[in-house]
């Protein structure tokens, strides 16, 4: 291998990737693949191989790979102009964000399109300090916001955030996850009752200074896990009280990805309790690199100081995600995650695999918490059998997600067009590669 000289195969590759990036880019094997194409909710290596991607790359490709509608908006935008900036005029921006604000359920709604989740978040906690005039943010314990140092400064997910230094001071409370909780076994009332009272004694101590409440409705890098719904809501009538911004983080929850609701948030309140500020990215660009902040008129307009985002809302990225959101709004692809999500979380849950813990999930987001055998609930987190796993079912065709504190969930979020027949076909690779882990019925 040498800088310069073409790339012969996917091993040289990954020396290749090992010498020149940084040695903590997280990669999911010891030999990757390097995935060359897709078409529908397939991917091919550069061997050739045909891959069933259960994890949409990484909750990315929204509808399907290679969406033709996306492929055309961005080619013949490619062909007018790249890039202008927010400076002139830009048409596919204000469609996009026109088109957005319509779905987005909170009211007076005004968009500002970024490049990625994290900018979004970051966006988001730079508004609600301006407008709370304070520096102070309230969040689940276990979250994952972003790796800049603001967002990282509101990561509870201590695999994830390397540093404590942070310019917010930050302060966690329960209610994100409720297999591995204090208050665990407790009916949906009685969790939400005391995941409240440690919200209000945190608040308390605190001492009501407290800018914004930042919360995912279902952990992703957390390894999809959740509280009861009706959670957010109930916090969210604290906060009201304490005129405190409820920031929802819809990076990985919303587009219709839990199936029964288009936005994680509207699992937890109704009526006019709605988020003030709501931030989303990933699967809205199918891949392009797009992030959008959702703020109520007041909030987003509180910002003083001059603010612009280069590349945030560019022309090419949004004529596709303009594309994309169409077509999963047309398609009703939120519906067919509500039909297809179900049987494949009772499929798992059916197994009785020794090494499955706890499985949960939403729509086409869902997660498989992996224990070492006879360890009790709710068991020994087991990061080496969730490796072994992702390593079994990509050598069957089928590639999976992890997360969770301890790498030890796996995680399962396949573009929302995922067809009967290729659920069935997941779940039947997956259980052989848990079989081969540890033999189910044994
Ligand atoms: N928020 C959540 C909930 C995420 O899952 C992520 C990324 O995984 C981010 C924010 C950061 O998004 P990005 O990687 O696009 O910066």
């Amino acid at each position: 291998m040498s800088a310069g000289s073409p790339v012969d195969s996917a091993a040289d590759l990954h020396a290749r990737t090992r010498a020149v990036l940084p040695s903590w880019l997280a990669l999911y094997y010891d030999e990757p693949i390097e995935i060359e194409r897709g078409e529908g909710r397939h991917v091919w290596d550069s061997a050739g191989r045909r891959y069933l991607d259960f994890f949409g790359g990484i909750l990315t490709t929204m509808t399907e790979h290679a969406l033709p509608a996306v492929t055309k908006a961005v080619t013949e935008q490619a062909g007018r102009i790249l890039h202008t900036s927010t400076l002139y005029l830009n048409r596919p921006m204000v469609e996009l964000a026109e088109e957005i604000s319509a779905i987005a359920s909170i009211p007076d709604p005004r968009v500002f399109l970024t490049t990625s989740g994290t900018e979004a978040n970051d966006t988001a906690l730079l508004l609600a300090s301006s407008y709370r005039r304070s520096n102070q943010v309230l969040a689940l314990r276990g979250s994952y916001h972003g790796r800049s140092f603001s967002t990282i400064g509101v990561t509870g997910n201590r695999s994830w955030s390397p540093t404590s230094l942070s310019p917010f001071q930050t302060y966690y409370v329960h209610g994100g996850n409720r297999y591995r909780s204090p208050f665990a076994g407790l009916s949906d009332g009685e969790f939400i009752a005391a995941c409240v009272a440690d919200l209000r004694e945190v608040l308390d101590q605190a001492g009501g200074d407290v800018a914004a409440f930042i919360a995912e409705p279902i952990q992703g890098v957390g390894g999809f896990t959740h509280g009861p719904d009706g959670l957010l809501g109930a916090f969210a009538e604290v906060l009201r009280e304490r005129g405190i911004l409820w920031i929802s983080d819809e990076v990985q929850t919303g587009w219709g990805r839990t199936g029964e609701h288009f936005w994680g948030w509207q699992a937890h309140t109704h009526g006019d309790l709605t988020p003030d500020v709501v931030t989303c990215a990933k699967g809205i660009g199918n891949g392009l690199s797009m992030g959008g902040v959702i703020a109520r008129a007041d909030v987003m307009n509180s910002l003083t100081a001059n603010s612009i985002s280069t590349f945030g809302g560019s022309p090419v990225t949004s004529a596709g995600a303009l594309a994309n959101l169409r077509h999963l709004l047309d398609h009703d692809l939120q519906g067919n995650a509500a039909r297809i999500g179900p049987g494949l979380i009772d499929g798992l849950a059916a197994l009785n695999s020794p090494i499955v813990g706890d499985v949960r999930g939403k729509g086409l987001m869902i997660g498989v918490e992996l224990v070492r055998p006879g360890t009790g609930t709710p068991g020994e987190p087991a990061p080496e059998l969730a490796t072994a796993v992702l390593q079994e079912a990509k050598d069957r065709g089928l590639l999976i997600g992890k997360g969770g504190l301890h790498g030890h969930v796996l995680r399962i979020a396949p573009p929302l067009s995922l067809t009967a027949t290729e659920a069935a076909e997941g779940l039947a690779i997956l259980t052989a590669a848990l079989h081969a882990v540890a033999p189910i019925g044994a």
